[in-house]
């Protein structure tokens, strides 16, 4: 086999050819031994992303080619993000490989809640997307919580073949894999993390003792998160970092809340209730009259409701309305990316406004 050289940062074959492209490195630093792509060197050193393409074709023709092997899929999603991390129609690609499914980020759900529960949820979740994983397990990549539970159970689900992790790009693959490694060889940060979504690429093999890998394929660009429409520097604070705290609304009908610039809940009609938004602890919640809602967001975006930042409205999308008609209690909101209303009581009807282009999303309560 041709010896490629790869980049240690992100798995991408070095090239000297095309900036724009995964793996470049300018002819003159070719020579070292241990190669770390320009893109990978920017982010590690001045924590800066610069865009390569990974299309949506590659990532299918990866997953087609791990339904051509033989192994277990580890399909990673964001328990903060379940609806936005999910891969539409991964079922279909399994080529009859079991999957295990993780719900990465635990650590930023109350502690109050129960894990044998939400395992049952994204179970359930899980079958209603069409996919019947062989066995549900929760983590924090962070935090090195359940890690080696569910190193076991990939011991166990695996029989003795090799392993590929999957996942859209900001479920915390990355750092998953890195704490792996960890676990096994003490190395530290092998592989780039970062909060910019897309920065993994290729596959990265990591030899396991029985002469199989475990295969760090790269995610696939969720184009419907919330993460591509706000400054980078925003992503930051939408993104929440540590336990979220649960913020109770209590709204009549014909109120408003706003959740900085970057989405809107109104509560139409029914009986006054106590809303609970799970959303990054840093992002500001605006209450106001549904009367006064469209005023306020003219006169106030990019300034008391913000993110977007006021330089960078003329990029932002406009919102986009959609109306529910809530029918049984403890059901979700969820705004892709951003964190989600649950809505206590049912014969309600609300809407959500998201910059066009953003998901939203209406399940059965996580919590
Ligand atoms: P990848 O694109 O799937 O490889 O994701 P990364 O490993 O680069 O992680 C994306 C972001 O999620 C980074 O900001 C990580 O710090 C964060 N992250 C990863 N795992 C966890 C976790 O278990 N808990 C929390 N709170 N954040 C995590």
């Amino acid at each position: 086999m041709e010896n490629r050289l790869i980049c240690i940062g992100c798995g991408a074959a070095i090239q000297s050819e095309d900036p724009s492209q995964p793996g470049y490195v300018p002819a003159s630093s070719m020579e070292k031994e241990q190669v770390i792509c320009r893109r990978c060197f920017r982010l590690k050193h001045y924590n800066e992303v610069q865009d390569v393409a990974l299309t949506d074709d590659d990532f299918l023709k990866i997953l087609n080619g791990i339904g051509n092997t033989t192994g277990l899929i580890v399909m990673i999603v964001d328990i903060f993000d379940f609806n936005g991390s999910w891969l539409p129609g991964i079922h279909r690609f399994t080529g009859g490989n079991d999957v295990l499914l993780v719900g990465n980020k635990v650590d930023l759900l109350p502690k109050s809640v129960n894990h044998n529960r939400l395992k049952n949820w994204l179970q359930q979740q899980a079958k209603s997307l069409g996919l019947k994983p062989i066995d549900v397990a929760l983590v924090s990549a962070e935090k090195g919580l359940y890690i080696k539970e569910v190193m076991e159970l990939i011991e166990q689900y695996r029989n003795g073949n090799d392993v590929y992790v999957i996942g859209c790009t900001n479920v915390g693959k990355s750092t998953f894999i890195n704490r792996i490694i960890r676990e096994g060889t003490g190395e530290e940060n092998i592989i780039t993390t970062s909060y910019f979504p897309g920065t993994t690429l290729d596959m990265i093999e990591i030899p396991l003792d029985d002469g199989k890998s475990i295969f760090d394929t790269p995610g696939i660009i969720n184009h419907h998160q919330m993460a591509h429409f706000v400054h980078k520097k925003d992503l930051k604070l939408i993104t929440p970092k540590k336990e979220i705290k649960p913020k109770v609304y209590q709204l009549n009908e014909k109120q408003t809340l706003f959740f900085g610039g970057l989405a809107r809940f109104d509560f139409i009609k029914g009986e006054r209730s106590s809303f609970v938004c799970y959303l990054s602890n840093e992002l500001q919640i605006h209450r106001t009259k549904l009367e006064k809602a469209d005023e306020l967001y003219e006169n106030h975006k990019g300034e008391l409701l913000s993110p977007p930042r006021k330089e960078d409205l003329t990029n932002f999308p406009e919102f986009v309305r959609r109306e529910f008609s809530v029918k049984k209690g403890k059901t979700d909101i969820v705004f892709s990316g951003l964190g989600w209303v649950m809505v206590p009581d049912g014969g309600v009807v609300v809407a959500a406004y998201v910059p066009k282009g953003a998901e939203v999303y209406v399940r059965d309560s996580l919590i």
